[in-house]
Order: C-alpha cells, then sequence, then structure tokens
C-alpha cells in the first residue's frame, strides 16, 4: 500500500546518469515505484514539479556522534537534505571509553566527560536503538578513544599489552556493528602512534569487511609522506581507506592539491582509496597556538574559561587584553577555533576531482560552530555546482549518495531506485544554497523542500517535523543486505 506519492519531479538517482521526469511511490520505508505512478487511495501527493527528487544526503565525514541524541531532530543536518551520517571521524567516538575527568583535547570536540558512558560499543548501539533520531547514522570507532582507554600515557608508542587490549575493545565495536576505524594522528594523543600501531588494529579490519579512515598526521609539508602512510596501511591490512577532509594547509602549501590528487589518483589505481572535502577554506577544531600560527586569520568558536568570546576574532581578544596570541590562547583553553589555512583554487580542485565524496565535518557541540555544520551540501549544489559550474548536478548529487554508500558499503541507500530505502531529497535547483555563514553560523540553507529517512517525513516547509525513524546501520545489516 502506497503512503506518499511525488508527483512529477526530476529524478537524480544518485549514479551520475541524467535526470529524468518521473513520480515516486513510497510504501513503507521502501521506494515501491519509479515512473508514471498512478492514484492510490490513501496516498499522501506532494507536487514536486519543478523540483529536484534525489536520494538523501549521506554526510560521510560527521562529528555528531552526541547530537543524534542531544539533538534528535539533526535539524543541521536534515535542513541540507542529508539523511545519514557516519560518525566517529578523525580517531574520536564517543564509545567505548568512560571518563570521570574532562575529556584530553580534542575529545572534548564531541562533548563532556558526562558523555563519554560507554564501557562498550554495543551500548551506544543500544542507545541509539532506545533513542532514534530523525536520521540514519552508521559508526567508526575511534583509534583516539582506544588509545585512552588502554594507555597509561599518550606521549609514546602503545606498548603489546596495551595494543592487545585496542584489539579486544575494536573487535567488540566490529562485532557489535561499528563500520571500520578512523585514526586522527594529527592530535596529540595519537602523533605518537606509529604506523606499525595503526597496522596491528588496522589487521582486524580485513575479516570483518571493514574500513579505514583517517584525519592524516601531516596535511601541509609533510602531505605527500602522511598520503603515503596511509595508502600503506591500507596495503598491509588490505583494507579500503578514506582520507578525510583532503587539504593542504597553510601558505607554503597553496597550490599543493595539483601535487597530492594526482598521487591519490595513482594509488586509487592500485588499492581502494577514497577522500572527502568541505567546501571551504577555512578549517575547524581545537585551538592551537600551533595552528593559529599557520593561519591568516583564526575565529574562536567555544572557550570554556571564556565562553563570551566564541564568535571573536583571536587577534582582537589577546588586543583586548593587551597579551600576544599565544597567552591569548592558552587563557582561553580548553577552546576551539575556525582557522584561515586554505587556498581557494585548491578547494575547488578537489571539489571537482571525481573520486572526491562530500563530507561536513561539522562540529554540533561547538557554541559558534564552523557554518560548515549547516551548510555544506546546499553550498556544493547551490554555489560550486549551480554558480560556479565547477561540475554538473548530476555529479554533484553521485559525490554525495551513490559513491559513498559504495564506499561505506551502505546498501540500499545513496539511490533513487525502486527497492532502495525511501531516503529522500527534495530541492529546488534554482534557489538551493547554504546560508549559514561564519558570522551567523546556524541559518538554515535555503531551497530543500522535503526530506523523507525510511519512507517518513523528517524536514518539511522550512522546519523538523519532529518524526525520529534514523536507524543504527550495522555492518552486519548492510553486509546482508548486500548479498
Ligand atoms: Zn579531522
Amino acid at each position: 500500500m502506497t503512503d506518499w506519492i511525488l508527483r512529477g519531479g526530476d529524478v537524480i538517482d544518485g549514479s551520475g546518469r541524467p535526470r529524468f521526469r518521473a513520480d515516486i511511490a513510497i510504501a513503507g520505508d521502501h521506494i515501491a515505484e519509479v515512473g508514471a505512478v498512478g492514484r492510490s487511495t490513501g496516498a499522501r501527493e506532494i507536487d514536486v514539479s519543478g523540483k529536484v527528487v534525489a536520494p538523501g544526503f549521506i554526510d560521510v565525514h560527521t562529528h555528531d556522534d552526541r547530537a543524534l541524541f542531544a539533538t534528535p531532530e539533526m535539524a543541521a543536518k536534515a535542513s541540507q537534505g542529508v539523511t545519514t551520517v557516519v560518525v566517529g571521524n578523525c580517531g574520536i567516538s564517543l564509545a567505548p571509553l568512560t571518563l570521570d575527568d574532562a575529556p584530553l583535547p580534542p575529545l572534548d570536540l564531541l562533548g563532556d566527560a558526562a558523555d563519554y558512558r560507554y564501557p562498550h560499543f554495543a551500548d551506544y548501539f543500544s542507545n541509539l536503538d532506545r533513542n532514534p533520531a530523525a536520521l540514519n547514522a552508521t559508526c567508526l570507532v575511534g583509534h583516539t578513544t582506544l588509545r585512552i582507554g588502554a594507555m597509561s600515557a599518550l606521549d609514546r608508542p602503545a606498548e603489546p599489552a596495551e595494543i592487545a587490549q585496542m584489539r579486544e575493545l575494536l573487535q567488540e565495536a566490529l562485532d557489535a556493528g561499528a563500520i571500520g576505524m578512523s585514526s586522527g594522528l594529527a592530535y596529540a594523543p595519537a602523533e605518537h602512534a606509529p604506523a606499525s600501531e595503526i597496522e596491528a588494529l588496522a589487521a582486524l579490519l580485513r575479516p570483518a569487511g571493514a574500513i579505514y579512515t583517517t584525519h592524516m598526521r601531516n596535511e601541509g609539508d609533510r602531505v605527500l609522506d602522511s598520503l603515503e602512510e596511509s595508502f600503506a596501511v591500507g596495503r598491509t591490512a588490505g583494507v579500503p581507506v578514506v582520507i578525510s577532509h583532503h587539504k593542504t594547509i597553510g601558505r607554503a602549501n597553496f597550490g599543493r592539491t595539483a601535487q597530492t590528487l594526482p598521487v591519490i589518483a595513482a594509488a586509487i589505481a592500485r588499492q581502494e582509496i577514497g577522500l572527502d572535502a568541505y567546501p571551504y577554506i577555512a578549517s575547524s577544531t581545537v585551538l592551537s597556538a600551533g595552528q593559529a600560527g599557520r593561519a591568516s586569520k583564526v575565529m574562536v568558536t567555544w572557550s570554556k574559561r571564556a565562553p563570551e568570546q566564541a564568535g571573536r576574532d583571536l587577534s582582537a581578544i589577546a588586543a583586548d587584553w593587551g597579551v600576544g596570541i599565544d597567552e591569548a590562547v592558552e587563557r582561553l583553553q580548553p577552546a576551539g577555533a575556525i582557522y584561515w589555512t586554505m587556498d581557494e583554487p585548491d578547494v575547488r580542485r578537489v571539489l571537482s576531482f571525481p573520486h572526491t565524496m562530500i563530507g561536513s565535518d561539522g562540529l554540533p557541540h561547538d557554541f559558534h560552530p564552523h557554518p560548515r555544520l549547516w551548510g555544506t551540501f546546499p553550498r556544493v549544489l547551490g554555489h560550486y555546482c549551480r554558480d560556479l559550474g565547477l561540475f554538473g548536478l548530476e555529479e554533484a548529487v553521485r559525490r554525495m549518495t551513490g559513491l559513498p554508500a559504495a564506499r561505506f558499503g551502505l546498501s540500499g541507500r545513496g539511490a533513487v531506485a525502486a527497492g532502495a530505502y525511501a531516503d529522500i531529497a527534495v530541492f529546488d535547483p534554482a534557489t538551493v544554497i547554504d546560508r549559514a555563514s561564519f558570522e551567523h553560523p546556524t541559518t538554515p540553507a535555503a531551497g530543500i523542500e522535503y526530506v523523507f529517512v525510511n519512507g517518513r517525513p523528517v524536514w518539511a516547509e522550512g522546519k523538523a517535523s519532529g518524526e525520529r525513524p534514523g536507524r543504527a546501520l550495522r555492518r552486519q545489516q548492510l553486509q546482508a543486505k548486500a548479498q
């Protein structure tokens, strides 16, 4: 029995093929029919003529681990047409870890001590089952999270007994349904982990059919070495690798994506490699003097000791206080920041690369977040695709849907086709655009008209519906479905 009919839209199905005019019938959590759909008693009809009907977008790079519970309507993402989020990126996941004291940076990007309350990864999954969000979620285990749980000191490589404990926790997480492991080797708690430590853990991923994603050790002067280190983990462990938020940072490295992308393309010819990117020239993470020194401008996103400074320029804060930048950084800790460290031609080059998936890297726990949290997908569709013409709309949609579904093994998602899950984004191609700015970072995008998750509307007419049909997507269920 048909529940919804989306009438007369232009279907962009996520595969990259040209759009075609069709009606969509939704029955239960599935797309029942794509084509000329007759009237059906009891079905609710929406006229979507002139609009694009696309698969719901898959945000492959998120830090929504806690947001799924704290803001279950997930308006920051639903308002962009996102229907599935991949959590646990950059080495940091809420599980498996319990904390009594304030989390070390960068774990404090996800939440406070009380949010780290999952001794086993299965506990996190059951919390998701009991408290579903509006969107689907699939989970990576963070290497840094494992390290903090297993090691007595982080300023050295893990010892054999610690590696054994991390392997046990990782195996447990994979058994519970995690789809892979992430690393954040650029951050202090993981920077002393040698490649051999990562490889000892990654060895568990292949038997599980799981994936490795990495916020690389270096995205600046040594970016090529870091790419090679990442590829080597993939080859040694025999697993697919995703290079997170690919970029080259710092003035000295402007233009160097012209070197990195051919290196990535050559690696893709030999082994399974993917990458993601967000469409901005500014990055965002915890506040550090080192990062601030490489940026042309720094904006504070949150500070525990001086919360009133969130949203302000770091040099203005330092001037107000009559101190140098390093002293201001010290006085704000713990804190987060936005760093202007990239060159626009690099951003465009990475976005234009046919293997690049779109991932927001949004930080929902920040008081004054980077606008990528609310703007990433409409910015690619409206600014980079329609206004600048970097690529066609079918290609933009493929990089947000079919490509990530294949890379992360999200079977039944990322396609508008009969039998697929009814995760759908309806948008106006003429008006879709991000409206979140660095000054007003939580302004919802324009032009996203209807968003369905598992056949139920989560976003319509500019607001969240309040429905929470999202599911925890476990690896075993995804793999069973794929067979
Ligand atoms: Zn990262």
